[in-house]
């Protein structure tokens, strides 16, 4: 059986930071957060390539314990997004967003899809995350991650999928931008009104901030001395914070805890490359590592 299922967009991402730039690489919502997540479970991928999509890419996806039932090929080109990032590498200006594949999508979920416990509705249009969400047999847990191309565009699909989802997992401008307010704890209050009962603030290299009407959990990012392109960070962040969930599935405050560290880990990891190239190579146990030294970078003793 497939413990967390995932929807959202396989894409060949074109991207310039101040450190260098890539053209129609490996990238998409659904590609980062199902990568990020396979290193704790196995993920079922839901979205839509097009036949231009490079094979090497599918055999990457395959060498994960990810499942493809749920990829489908359509006819014309897949997705692609151009973006950049100044300095400030905390938020991406999007340059182009060339939906193609993904505006005829219309997902349908293989049988062994529907019962999975955990879903992730990664970055996509809030209709498709609907449309996913209706065929699944009440999961247990259910999160969702959106962007200012859907919040300006889709507004009103956004808000009703935000009535049924547990969790959301969202970036600080997109958070300010979707409830129209600057400070953080009001946005939370917000946003938390609009159904969810956890909340995520993704705040780059300022790390995340997790609140639920009763509390709040600060996590700083990992202190890196090389980032070379954030692209996909808050997909994989989303991907260890869930796929820890969806392996435990222990959905306490203090576990919740700990899938945040976890997303910090894989988050940390994706920045160090271009692409999804960090993880190619990266071991399990590097995760466990770097997971020690956040609690390290994070301790200190009561009073
Ligand atoms: P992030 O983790 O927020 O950096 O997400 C980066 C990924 O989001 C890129 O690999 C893009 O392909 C993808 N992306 C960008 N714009 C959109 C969009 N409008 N819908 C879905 N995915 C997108």
């Amino acid at each position: 059986m497939l413990n967390l299922l995932a929807v959202g967009s396989v894409a060949l991402d074109s991207v310039k930071t101040p450190f260098g730039q890539v053209t129609e690489v490996l990238g998409g919502s659904a590609t980062y957060f199902s990568t990020a997540a396979s290193y704790f479970t196995r993920v079922g991928l839901v979205a839509v390539v097009g036949e231009d999509f490079p094979k090497e890419h599918i055999a990457f996806l395959k060498s994960r314990p990810i499942d493809l039932e749920g990829l489908e090929v359509g006819r014309g080109q897949t997705f692609r997004w151009c973006g950049e990032y100044g300095y400030h590498l905390n938020e991406a200006r999007t340059l182009e967003t060339h939906l193609n594949v993904f505006q005829k999508f219309n997902p349908q979920l293989p049988n062994t899809y529907k019962e999975a416990p955990v879903v992730f509705l990664a970055n996509i249009d809030p209709e498709l995350q609907l449309g996913v969400l209706e065929q699944t047999r009440s999961p247990d847990l259910v999160a969702l991650d959106t962007m200012n191309f859907w919040i300006d565009g889709k507004r009103d699909a956004l808000l009703k999928v935000l009535g049924r989802v547990h969790i959301v997992i969202i970036n600080e401008g997109e958070a300010r931008q979707l409830v129209q307010e600057v400070n953080l704890v009001k946005v939370a209050r917000e946003i938390l009104k609009l159904g969810p009962k956890v909340l995520i603030i993704k705040r780059g290299e300022y790390g995340a901030l997790l609140f639920t009407q009763e509390a709040i959990f600060s996590a700083p990012a990992y202190p890196l001395e090389a980032v070379f392109d954030p692209t996909g960070a808050g997909d994989s962040f989303a991907g260890g914070f869930m796929g820890h969930l969806a392996r435990t599935k222990d959905f306490s405050m203090n576990n919740l805890r700990q899938a945040v560290i976890f997303g910090s880990v894989m988050a940390s990891y994706c920045v160090e490359a271009f692409s999804l190239e960090r993880f190619r190579n990266l071991h399990p146990d590097e995760v466990q590592e770097r997971y020690r030294a956040f609690k390290q970078l994070t301790h200190f003793d009561e009073m």
